[in-house]
């Protein structure tokens, strides 16, 4: 059972769930929580985890070996990301725009390209009593989160549950940190602003043909427009949690909601189990 915790939008509470949800179940099932956020991570500042395994996540990029090379200029037509530029007696290669797609090297006419592996990220893994954890760290100044989150998601361990903290947004790494999810929780706040992103990720899992639910951060602060929306697109709001400035302290020290607040233990665990019936139901009608 893979469980993704999305938002179309930064800030809603996304890791706030994510922890408390693998806090609750942690007694129940085998859990284990992938931080796929490899931009921002910050599971571990709640989780305390001890790390055990570090490994480098490194993309194959082209050198050129000019000895070779003719300049003709075809490693730099066929670049889709503009990483290579050719002139009469030069080639330059811009690595932090390569996508280490290797298109370059296989069309060159004369093998003059080799590639090297250039690190652009860390993934950690250890343990958080009995939660397993997983997290990537995008290094500083790089620009392409996905490979680690690729990386990252070859440690999903499919004997238990796996719960996957997705960065906010919509674009590629939240793509390929939720797909192959048996669910995606989307948490939102009830603002415009939370409404218009929910819309962008409703979309999105759509897409995916991954079912969904969604989590209600901060009520009371907005309106009601994402619970209108939600009932006109029959997507069930499974979880709200208030605006309550209890909850922000506790937050604010690096402390979970169901360990600063234990009563939510139970909220977290119906959660669960709504999210088991909705996926089973889901995979029961697409085997008909
Ligand atoms: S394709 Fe090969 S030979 Fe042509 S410019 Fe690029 S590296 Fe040089
Ligand atoms: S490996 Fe792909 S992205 Fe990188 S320079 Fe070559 S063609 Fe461009």
């Amino acid at each position: 059972m893979i469980v993704s915790v999305a938002s179309g939008k930064g800030g809603t509470g996304k890791t706030l769930v994510a922890t408390s949800l693998a806090l609750s179940l942690k007694d129940r099932e085998r859990v284990q929580l992938l931080d796929c956020d490899v931009e921002e991570p910050d599971v571990h500042i709640f989780l305390r985890p001890v790390i055990t395994r570090s490994e480098a996540v490194c993309i194959q990029v082209p050198e050129v070996d000019e000895k070779k090379c003719t300049y003709c200029g075809k490693c730099a037509e066929v670049c889709a990301y503009h990483a290579i530029a050719v002139s009469p007696q030069h080639v330059l290669v811009f690595p932090q725009l390569c996508h280490g797609c290797g298109a370059c090297s296989y069309l060159c006419p004369e093998e003059a390209i080799y590639e090297e592996g250039r690190q652009i990220g860390t993934v950690e893994s250890g343990y958080s009593d009995s939660i397993a954890f997983v997290h990537g760290k995008l290094t500083v100044g790089e620009a392409m989160p996905t490979p680690v989150v690729r990386k990252v998601k070859e440690q999903v361990n499919h004997d238990g549950v796996v719960i996957i903290d997705v960065s906010p947004g919509t674009s590629c790494p939240v793509v390929e940190s939720i797909k192959g999810s048996d669910f995606c929780l989307l948490v939102t706040e009830p603002t415009p602003f939370g409404l218009n992103d929910l819309i962008l990720a409703v979309e999105l899992v759509k897409e995916l043909k991954i079912p969904c639910g969604v989590v209600i951060n901060r009520a009371g602060v907005g309106d009601r427009k994402v619970e209108e929306y939600c009932l006109k697109e029959s997507i069930p709001v499974l979880l709200t949690i208030p605006l309550d400035i209890g909850i922000a302290r506790i937050y604010s020290r690096g402390i979970t909601l169901v360990e600063g607040m234990t009563q939510w233990k139970e909220s977290f665990l119906e959660l669960f189990d709504r999210i088991q019936e909705i996926a089973h139901e889901r995979s029961r009608s697409l085997k008909r």
